[in-house]
């Protein structure tokens, strides 16, 4: 099954996305805490409520999570182009929810920034709270995957040890374009990943290829706080990123920026100037 979170006429909603309709969910307003597998496995649909789903606009897969935990350096052949060691513990960092935006949304390049980059992700979203989950069981805490990509202003990145900033910029990050469920989805260690801008293929990657895998990061993520429903993981990027290309490649306005995942979905981003009020 899939799901969204829409919103139509001003309204948002939840909604099952299936036979190209957005069917609401009965009184969820988004998905996220509201939503865990438990709900998602028996939906209360609302089938008067129906709309086409070219209809609806879709915004951020999890518009409010909880957590959004990112992993950096997580596939070799993008820790080999950026120079680094192969980490024996996930690099992680994270994000404000404000960074998220929806799948088709434009991707907003601030005045600051000259090195607006991308990183084609699988997202994964937690599904059942758990604390130091056993690697083994952790897949039963998924309640879906989706697609990001990791906007990165690499000039704010690199200005201290900490990505804070550079991570989670304000309308930086589409999240989407919904969430596919495990069984749907199978293995999430066998899909492929890529990354389009203006048609030309820059990443192009395979889950099977990441450091530490789904469950591993699970596992190591919830040692120190516990998931729980609607959050959010970004499994980091495969190798091709602009910084690191030659020569590089940013992010421009009027660029169309896409990431695909076998199974998964395709989202595409437009990117804009941020107007600035006082220039
Ligand atoms: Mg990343």
């Amino acid at each position: 099954m899939r799901f969204a979170s829409c919103e139509a006429a001003g309204r948002r909603f939840a909604a099952l996305v299936e036979d190209g309709r957005a069917v609401p969910l009965r009184g969820v307003e988004e998905l996220g805490a509201a939503t865990p597998s438990e709900l998602l496995a028996a939906p209360p649909l609302d089938e008067a409520g129906a709309l086409p789903l070219d209809r609806v606009r879709l915004r951020p897969l999890v518009p409010s999570p909880r957590r959004i935990v990112c992993v950096g350096h997580n596939y070799g052949s993008h820790v080999a182009e950026v120079g680094r060691e192969v980490p024996s513990y996930p690099v992680l960092f994270t994000k404000f929810h404000d960074a998220l935006i929806g799948p088709y949304d434009p991707i907003v390049a601030p005045p600051e920034s000259r090195k607006v980059d991308y990183e084609a992700e699988l997202a994964v979203v937690v599904g059942r709270a758990g604390r130091r989950i056993d690697p083994a069981a952790a897949l039963a805490h998924v309640a879906g995957y989706a697609v990001a990509n990791d906007v990165t202003m690499r000039d704010f990145q690199f200005r201290t040890h900490q990505w804070l900033q550079g991570k989670s910029w304000s309308g930086s990050t589409p999240l989407g374009p919904w969430l596919v469920t495990p069984e749907e989805v199978g293995d999430p260690g066998r899909l492929e990943i890529s990354l389009e801008r203006n048609g030309e293929r820059l990443q192009q990657g395979d889950t099977s290829a990441m450091i530490f895998d789904v469950p591993t990061l699970l596992a190591r993520i919830s040692e120190f706080t516990e998931l729980e429903a609607g959050d959010v993981i970004l499994t980091g990027t495969p190798a091709g990123v602009g910084h690191k290309r030659e020569p590089q490649v940013f992010l421009e306005p009027d660029d169309r920026v896409a990431v695909e995942i076998s199974g998964v979905g395709r989202i595409e981003n437009e990117v804009v100037a941020e107007a600035v009020a006082g220039g």
